[in-house]
């Protein structure tokens, strides 16, 4: 059974999101596409959150084996994040 995630909308970006809950209890904006990864492997160069709330870090496949799936953080690709941090860096 597939969980429905809450959809919403980046207020900076306008992209649409799902919303997780983290296992820390805090709301989470992830992409929508959902990416399958084997976790741990050696040349690991993605970190997912899954539909649970965990955060798994392993190396991004496009089928055939795969330990997770879930969804990228939106503030690793989102334009107006990068905006966000380029201001702040200025201001200091
Ligand atoms: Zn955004």
């Amino acid at each position: 059974m597939t969980k429905q995630l809450p959809k919403g909308k980046c207020k900076g970006c306008g992209a649409d999101i799902y919303w997780i809950r983290t296992h820390a209890g805090r709301l989470m904006p992830v992409n929508t596409t959902r990416k399958l990864i084997l976790a741990d492997a050696k040349d690991s160069d993605t970190t997912i959150v899954t539909d649970k709330g965990e955060v798994v870090t392993g190396k991004q496949v496009e089928n055939g084996f795969y330990t997770d799936y879930g969804y990228e953080s939106h503030f690793a690709t989102c334009p107006a994040a990068a905006e966000y941090r380029r201001k702040k860096d200025n201001q200091i």
